[in-house]
């Protein structure tokens, strides 16, 4: 058993290193470290929590990590790559519903009875905590079906859909107020349970109404939920650390969706209020009509304009992932390389599925660093380009952005690499990404289209080479 002052000392330890933790993960260099520090954090908090906080019931606190662990332990190493999105979205779930089932446990347990002022304190925590955990909940498990294609990426947009939420915000407010004045009287259950629901609906309709093209903002909101219901978690449990750490990952996923709106041009309360993105606007239909003719590439013909080139821009995107063509890049990069010709990567802030999803891969394939910039970096760039090769990105490349006013995707910044001399955009098909919408680049005349998969096609470059 450990005393309350090292608790409280290890607690503070722990703060410090998910501090640093944090700092470390804002650099590729030091993202590593950053891992170290939150591990070691955590470990340490575990423990302090264990032997410091947990007084008895050993053998159901073992029980219970054992099968969270096991099962937590086999899908993460059963997880593509690819699917790491919705596992971060239904670990986000996993959450909120530890705040909701925490919240009911502390409002049933009568082991500490509270009066006053303190119980009015108290009763608003859990209501809070239980209000976030539940929108939190449903809207990570709609994001989980919106992510893994089991729900549809078009926005479902009720009539009035903006005074529904008011409605329903409303209610919740009316019912916290029930929920005091009973719960002063010894019941209050009835008002909390319609609160939870209501919440649940909330976070539903909230993520449905969000667009395909505005995910990457509602993966890094409900990050940032996620925290606040730890936060939440922390105030009804008494525990310092939870309400720190929390409050670490609530802020930072706020600062991150910020990051995202601003990546793609968006204003946060616009992309929450939803509408955005739908799959397949007017806009997308107009310019879906005169499309031009496709030319097509061999990888033999590929691999000479490469090496023939200066200067080559490569921009990754989530087809990338799914064919897991990394390490090809970066061999067919060396190759270039040594024959003198600039090999750079543009990286579009929401590539992928996931914040920074291109930049783990690439350093996954031990991609230098230095060679690897953001998409405002290199831009300007694209006109001395001689070669960019698209592999498996649709969306960030699309020339409709700027072209097309009424497009689902208008606005978002793109790498304009039809700027460039050529373009060779690998995929498989020519069927849309993931806002659903036709890409007028693939039919530029100075575009060349390498049909198949990325990892086949860049295999066959890289021999050719
Ligand atoms: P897109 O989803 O727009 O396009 C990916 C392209 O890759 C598809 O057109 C597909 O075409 C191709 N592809 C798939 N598999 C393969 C393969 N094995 N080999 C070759 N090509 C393949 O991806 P982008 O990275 O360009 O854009 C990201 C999109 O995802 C944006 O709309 C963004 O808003 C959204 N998003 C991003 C998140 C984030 O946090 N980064 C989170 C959620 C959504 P084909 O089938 O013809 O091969």
């Amino acid at each position: 058993m450990l005393s309350p002052g090292i608790v409280t000392v290890s607690y503070i330890a722990a703060t410090i290193l998910f501090i640093l933790a944090l700092g470390g993960l804002s650099h590729q260099e030091t993202a590593r470290r950053g891992n170290w520090y939150g591990i070691t954090g955590m470990a340490i908090a575990l423990l302090a929590t264990v032997f410091g906080k947990v007084t008895d019931n050993y053998a159901l606190l073992v029980g219970a990590l054992v099968i969270g662990g096991s099962i937590g332990l086999f899908l993460a190493r059963r997880v593509q790559m690819t699917q790491m999105p919705e596992l971060v979205a239904i670990l986000h779930s996993l959450v909120g519903l530890a705040a909701v089932a925490v919240g009911f446990a502390t409002f049933m347990d009568h082991t500490i009875e509270y009066f006053g002022v303190e119980k009015t304190i108290h009763d608003i925590e859990i209501y809070v905590g239980i209000l976030i955990g539940a929108v939190t909940f449903s809207g990570s498990v709609i994001a989980f079906g919106k992510l893994s294609g089991r729900i549809g990426g078009k926005p479902l947009l009720l009539p009035a859909r903006h005074w529904l939420n008011l409605g329903l915000l409303l209610a919740a407010i009316w019912f916290g107020r029930e929920f005091v004045l009973q719960s002063a009287d010894g019941t209050g259950m009835t008002p909390l349970i319609v609160m939870t629901i209501i919440a649940l609906l909330f976070g539903i309709h909230m993520v449905m109404a969000i667009g395909g093209a505005d995910m990457p903002v509602v993966v890094s909101m409900l990050n940032s939920y996620s925290g606040w219901a730890a936060s939440a978690t922390g105030f009804m449990l008494s525990n310092d650390l939870l309400i720190v750490t929390g409050a670490l990952v609530g802020s930072s996923g706020a600062i991150l969706s910020y990051i995202m709106c601003r990546a793609m041009n968006r204003k946060f309360l616009n992309v929450i209020a939803g509408g955005f993105g739908t799959g397949g606007g007017t806009g997308a239909a107009a310019s879906d009509g005169e499309q031009g003719e496709i030319v097509a590439i061999e990888a033999a013909e590929t691999a000479a304009l490469l090496a023939n080139a200066k200067e080559v821009m490569i921009v990754p995107g989530y087809g990338m992932a799914v064919a897991q063509a990394q390490h090809t890049v970066y061999e067919i990069t060396k190759a270039l390389r040594a024959k003198n010709v600039n090999v750079r990567f543009g990286i579009h802030p929401v590539a992928g599925r996931m914040p920074g999803h291109m930049n783990v891969l690439l350093a996954e394939a031990k991609v230098p660093y230095d060679i690897v910039f953001e998409m405002d970096e290199v831009n300007e760039d694209f006109p001395d380009i001689d070669i960019s090769v698209v592999i498996g990105a649709n969306d960030i490349v699309n020339p409709s952005a700027q072209e097309v006013p009424d497009s689902p995707i208008a606005g978002m910044p793109v790498l304009e690499v039809w700027k460039g001399n050529t373009t060779i955009v690998l995929k498989r098909s020519m069927a849309t990404g993931y806002a659903g919408v036709q890409n007028p680049l693939f039919f530029k005349e100075n575009t060349r289209m390498l049909f198949g998969d990325a990892k086949d096609s860049l295999d066959a470059v890289l021999k050719a080479l």
